[in-house]
Parts: C-alpha cells; structure tokens; sequence
C-alpha cells in the first residue's frame, strides 16, 4: 500500500480522528491553513475528483452527508468552506480523493487578510497526527 491516506484509512499510520464510519474516515489536517482545517477521505482508494463516476458517486454522497455532522464535531458553528484540489495545476499533493473542511472562528477574517478566497494547500506531511 503505497498511498498515505489509505494507510490513515487503515490505522497504520496514526490520524487525530473526527468522525469514522464504515465508509469514510474524517481527521485533523497535519499542516492546518484555517483555525480548524479537517480532511474527510473515503476509506477506498479514490485517487481524486477526477475518477469520481457512477461507480462510486454514492459513496461520495455519503461523504457530503457526513460533512455537517464532521464541521459540528470539530466545532464548527458559523459557516465552513469545503474544497477538494484535483490534479497537478490545482497543486493535489495527496493522490487520495479528500475534501477539505476549513472554519473557526476567525476564518472570514484570515480570507480577507490573505485577499484571495482560494485555498493554496500545504507541502506534504507524513506519518504523523
Ligand atoms: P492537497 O494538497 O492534496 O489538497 O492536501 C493534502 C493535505 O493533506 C495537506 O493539507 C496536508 O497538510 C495533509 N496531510 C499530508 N500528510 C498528512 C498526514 O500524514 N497526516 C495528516 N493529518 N494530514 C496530512
Ligand atoms: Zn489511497
């Protein structure tokens, strides 16, 4: 298994876990760019928004299902954004399908401080919490 959000997905590597269900898994991104900033994953190998197809559409329903009650368990009260980066221009780092949960408290405040509503991801972590 060579991809490290599969290794989350099977607890080989350690994740900082939000919500976990059969289908999905949701944990605390490593490298956060938002007050709280969480990734939700489907637990099979999807490798972006690109191979999302009628094949596994449902579960990615699941996984907007699972989103409101992923942003309130974080803590998430007013408003969040939910953002996936798909391929190599949109700067994808992780070849694992994984939306990103961005809110907090001071959110709208950082976005008009950085002036650009666009979401620039972090440098690869690996291996930890
Ligand atoms: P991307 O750039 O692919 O949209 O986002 C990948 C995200 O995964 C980044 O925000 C990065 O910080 C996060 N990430 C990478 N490796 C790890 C890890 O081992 N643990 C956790 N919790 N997050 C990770
Ligand atoms: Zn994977």
């Amino acid at each position: 298994m060579d991809c490290i959000f599969c290794k989350i997905a099977a607890g080989v590597i350690p994740s900082n876990k939000v919500y976990e269900d059969e289908l999905c898994l949701a944990f605390y991104d490593i490298a956060p760019q938002a007050p709280v900033h969480v990734l939700v994953i489907p637990k099979t190998h999807i490798a972006s928004a690109d191979e999302i197809s009628a094949d596994n559409s449902a579960l990615v329903a699941h996984i907007f299902e699972v989103i409101p009650k992923v942003a309130a368990s974080a803590g998430i009260t007013n408003g969040y954004r939910v953002i996936t980066n798909c391929g190599e221009d949109a700067c994808q780092s992780v070849k694992h399908l994984h939306f990103h949960i961005l809110g907090g408290a001071h959110l709208s405040e950082q976005m008009a401080q950085d002036g650009t509503w666009i979401f620039r991801s972090s440098p690869d972590g690996e291996g930890s919490v």
